[in-house]
């Protein structure tokens, strides 16, 4: 059974997401656009946050007002790659609690290596968004949520700027209640593991280290 992918068309998005591809991208302007989707993504992704009605008062008069339960959600970023878009889900909301879990992946068998983990106490009442850059195998996003799923949150959704059909469903074959929110599904993978025509390795373009 194939589960959800929500790809996120939104003009902002796209167009963000071009200037990231381009090979001329500097590291700061990678930086720079990989929390502007961030902040574009968390607006999708937390569509469907729900508020509760609080009783404020404006200059003019009292009225009771939505207001998030920002104290429910997890931001789980993959490290290190997943760090750039924690930026800027944390503009967004400054007040979510963070989860960290160190995967990488060995260049030689594509599979990926936990080597860190470490998420907020009393997960149960907590929504957690866990983010990665890229789902190309799939190997590091399955791996992350099995780990996260030991802490037992209430749900889970998954954000990556490029997926490709491979990884989406190796990834699903594991965690198919999971949605996962992406800007874009390309082509395919190469031999390498890398997704084409993707943006290249997401975190040496993020910090700058090739
Ligand atoms: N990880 C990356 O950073 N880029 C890819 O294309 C695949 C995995």
């Amino acid at each position: 059974m194939a589960g959800e992918v929500h790809v996120i068309g939104h003009p902002l998005v796209q167009h963000k997401l071009t200037l990231l591809r381009r090979k001329e991208t500097s590291t700061s302007e990678f930086r720079a656009l990989v929390a502007e989707i961030g902040m574009l993504l968390a607006y999708e992704v937390m569509r469907d946050l729900p508020t509760q009605p609080s009783v404020i008062e404006t200059p003019l008069a009292r009225m009771t007002a939505p207001v998030l339960d920002g104290k429910k959600i997890v931001l789980v970023a993959i490290m290190r790659a997943g760090m750039g878009i924690l930026d800027g889900m944390l503009r967004i909301l400054p007040s979510a609690r963070v989860g960290h879990l160190g995967i990488y992946r060995d260049h030689t068998t594509l599979q990926a290596v936990e080597y860190y983990a470490r998420v907020p106490k009393e997960m149960a009442d907590r929504d957690a968004i866990v983010m990665d850059p890229m789902v190309a195998t799939g190997n590091s996003a399955v791996a992350a949520v099995t780990r996260l799923k030991e802490s037992g949150p209430r749900s889970i959704k998954f954000v990556c700027l490029v997926a490709c059909p491979q990884g989406l469903r190796h990834f699903h074959t594991r965690h198919a209640e999971v949605p996962v929110y992406t800007a874009a599904v390309d082509s395919h993978l190469d031999e390498r593991g890398y997704i084409v025509p993707g943006l290249g390795d997401a975190g040496d373009r993020l910090f700058g280290t090739k």
